[in-house]
């Protein structure tokens, strides 16, 4: 059907014939202007403009609607914005068919979707925009600044402003901590229009870089708000907001928005539009992500870490931990012993090029990376399969973004919650937060034992104890500082089993539990004792929540490698039977041999035939409950020590006898060729000078060549050496004792 003439949308023909910038700009503040959402309202209630209506304005200066629209090209944006769009993007999301109309007005926005909703877009097109209609230019130094809490999130949404914005002219820098070119930022970032950065970087310059200001600040993001006005940044967060006009537009973004008054108040926001584009919505996390809990006692999280990643060894999984040296001990251990997969770690304690490269290698390759809650946030790894939390989290938000590293925008994704015993309240939390997450039972035939092997591997490699001590530490630490305890008491822990699954042959002294203990006027001891006894009736500890029925799609054969019951074991629902812990490995379960045991390790088998770990055999054997006897223990590490010292000793001689003989042999070699070289160059070489390794000039001293040695003691020798050779025989002598061999062989 023909439309009327005076209809015809020439936004778009004027475009093509070279519209001013000033034009355009004009334009598009009559177009915002003109059909402005009214304050608190939500875009997404309003019905959306006929998809082929034409877009722009009309002859008569009328413009098409834009609130409630549904495609990137019907909203008043540049033609930058949307050339840069166009690649990659044409369909918005709701979080951003919800906030643009407002936020293109100049409105302070709130907003709040589900993890991987496309809630980055829903700012960089406003920052964009925003400047491009103030006709910002270099000379006006600092138009806006979007805060992240981690420094890979910064860089993700660099990229995506680079991509987005690539029509534009402004300059942009990232600004993050661990970066050493901090002196050319300095230099530099005077220039910048926009910048991306973590807040104690950004704080660094405004207290250290001369001359540096943002009183012009046209924009202020926060993404991950929520996460941006917690404690944990407040000090830093107050300083910079005390330093930005109050003149300013400010949009917040998160998965799990703040509500607080305080909060919002120390970034004085002006009537700001709260878009919760998911509250109504069933569940707080992805439609597409089946969510799973399982209740493992603390001294098997290992093993069912284990035999999740070697039955899930096509997957991309990402493994939250709660601290760096758990992150570092599980994937050094891990790592040693092979499971077949490519195995990474991500943490705060690595260097910036090292934490950025293992980022870049995760979103491009199949691999199971070990984290910490950095990896939490917004980072938007494509394609990871499973995200598996070995560790608690600390609350429901922490939850919610952790599992929302899968499941992004259209993609499906699994994730698995280790529960101990203790922590099943945790459970209740959730299920109250509206997500959707159900109980499930480990295939404990599948189920494969690491104990043993670490306990081999801390005996092979030294370091590995050191690592091991710090996890065990830091764990029952960061059990002990958490605020919920309701879901956390470090008192109900088994310290013991938890010490010797990871190895350790005994367990280390934690002073703060001990002091808590005291506190309580308990010993530790008979508190772990109590926690012994029910387990060692095998009394099954009930958990608090009623689970319900499982199922997960899988293929047939990755059913059958699973490690996760779902049919075999179904839970009616309603049942307020607990989900029963599995008994405990190393008293109960049998070890096979495996292949891929560290080489060199010694298989222990017991009375029965069963293998037992290096370290079991030491085990009281008269009580009977495979408890670690100290005495025994120290004595058994006290002669592994010396054997080892003693071995380590006659390496150490062997390899030295070794070199020097080589040294010898290269140098016998070397002196042959330098007397040959000196026969034929001697005429050329008037001063006589040599130069020797070193580059020492070693006038008058031909006959003798000096090595760098080791030690002096050892460059003492070899001088030694050399000189007998050189001295004793000379080549005349040499050549005469090779004549007279040749020919007695003849003869
Ligand atoms: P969030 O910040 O809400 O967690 P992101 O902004 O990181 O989510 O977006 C998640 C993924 O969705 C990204 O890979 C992004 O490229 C993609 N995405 C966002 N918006 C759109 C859109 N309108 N169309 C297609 N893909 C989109
Ligand atoms: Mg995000």
């Amino acid at each position: 059907m023909k439309k009327p003439k005076s209809k015809k949308p020439f936004f778009r023909k004027r475009n093509k014939t070279h519209l001013s910038e000033s034009q355009e700009i004009e334009l598009l503040e009559s177009w915002i202007e003109s059909g402005k959402p009214e304050s608190g309202s939500n875009p997404l209630s309003i019905s959306s403009p006929d998809a082929d209506a034409p877009v722009g304005f009309s002859s008569d200066r009328s413009f098409s609607a834009y609130s409630g629209c549904t495609r990137f090209d019907q909203l008043p944006l540049s033609k930058n914005t949307k050339k840069g769009l166009e690649s990659k993007y044409t369909v918005m999301s709701e979080i951003q068919r919800a906030s643009i109309p407002h936020s293109l007005c100049g409105r302070d926005v709130l907003g709040a979707a589900k993890t991987g909703s496309g809630k980055t877009l829903a700012f960089i097109i406003p920052v964009l925009e925003k400047l491009y209609r103030a006709r910002w230019g270099p000379e006006d130094g600092v138009g806006s600044i979007i805060i992240s809490p981690t420094r890979e999130l910064a860089a993700q949404l660099f990229e995506e402003l680079k991509i987005v914005g690539k029509h534009h002219s402004f300059s942009a820098g990232l600004l993050i901590g661990g970066r050493k070119d901090v002196d050319t930022e300095k230099e530099r970032v005077h220039d910048l229009n926009i910048l991306v950065c973590t807040p104690g970087r950004l704080l660094q310059h405004m207290d250290e870089t001369p001359n540096f200001e943002c009183s012009q600040l046209q924009i202020l993001v926060l993404d991950e708000a929520d996460r941006i006005l917690d404690v944990g940044f407040k000090k830093a967060v107050n300083a910079i907001v005390s330093q930005l006009p109050k003149q300013r537009q400010t949009l917040l973004f998160s998965a799990t928005q703040t509500k607080s008054v305080q909060d919002l108040a120390r970034l004085s926001l002006k009537d700001p539009e709260y878009l919760s584009v998911h509250a109504e919505s069933v569940t707080a996390t992805p439609k597409l992500l089946q969510q799973t809990a399982m209740v493992v006692p603390l001294d098997q999280k290992l093993d069912m870490l284990w035999s999740f990643i070697k039955a899930h060894l096509n997957s991309k999984t990402l493994v939250f931990l709660s601290s760096c040296k758990q992150v570092k001990f599980v994937y050094e251990a891990f790592k040693k012993l092979r499971p077949g997969v490519p195995l990474k770690c991500l943490h705060g304690r690595q260097k910036q090029e090292r934490r950025m490269g293992i980022y870049h290698q995760f979103s491009e390759k199949r691999s199971v990376l070990f984290s910490t809650d950095i990896a939490s946030r917004g980072l938007d790894f494509p394609a990871v399969d499973w995200v598996v939390q070995v560790d608690c989290p600390e609350d429901v938000p922490s939850y919610i973004h952790r599992v929302g590293r899968t499941a992004r925008f259209t993609s499906v994704g699994r994730s698995i919650l280790f529960l101990m015993p203790s922590e099943t309240e945790m459970m209740a939390k959730l299920q109250t937060a509206k997500i959707p997450i159900q109980y499930m039972k480990a295939n404990t035939q599948r189920l494969q034992s690491v104990s043993g092997l670490l306990a081999s591997l801390l005996v092979k490699y030294p370091e590995m104890q050191y690592l091991a001590q710090r996890a065990f530490a830091t764990y029952l630490r960061s059990i002990y500082l958490q605020r919920d305890k309701e879901v956390f008491d470090v008192l109900k822990l088994p310290v013991e089993e938890f010490s010797a699954s990871l190895g350790l042959p005994m367990t280390p002294k934690i002073r703060f539990l001990n002091q808590k203990v005291k506190k309580k006027s308990a010993p530790v001891e008979a508190l772990l004792q109590e926690e012994n006894v029910s387990e060692d009736n095998s009394a099954p500890l009930k958990a608090k929540v009623p689970i319900k029925k499982k199922r997960i799609d899988k293929t047939k054969e990755e059913a059958e490698n699973d490690i996760l019951l779902a049919k075999e074991t179904p839970i009616e629902d309603g049942e307020n039977e607990a989900a029963a812990p599995m008994t405990r490995i190393l008293k109960k379960k049998k070890l096979k041999i495996n292949v891929h045991r560290p080489v060199g390790t010694r298989v222990i088998f017991d009375e029965e035939g069963n293998t037992l770990p290096p370290l079991a055999a030491l085990a009281d054997t008269k009580s009977g409950d495979g408890v670690l006897q100290l005495s025994k223990v120290k004595e058994r590490y006290a002669k592994l020590k010396e054997e080892m010292k003693e071995r380590d000793k006659e390496d150490k001689l062997l390899l030295r006898q070794r070199l020097r003989e080589k040294r010898t042999k290269e140098k016998i070699k070397l002196k042959r060729g330098r007397t040959e070289e000196d026969d034929g160059e001697g005429e050329g070489d008037q001063d006589g000078s040599v130069l020797d390794r070193e580059g020492n000039d070693r006038n008058g001293k031909r006959s003798k060549i000096y090595f760098n040695s080791d030690s002096d003691e050892g460059e003492k020798k070899e001088r030694k050496d050399v000189g007998y050779i050189a001295d004793t025989i000379s080549l005349a002598e040499q050549e005469a004792f090779a004549l007279k061999l040749l020919s007695s062989m003849h003869s």
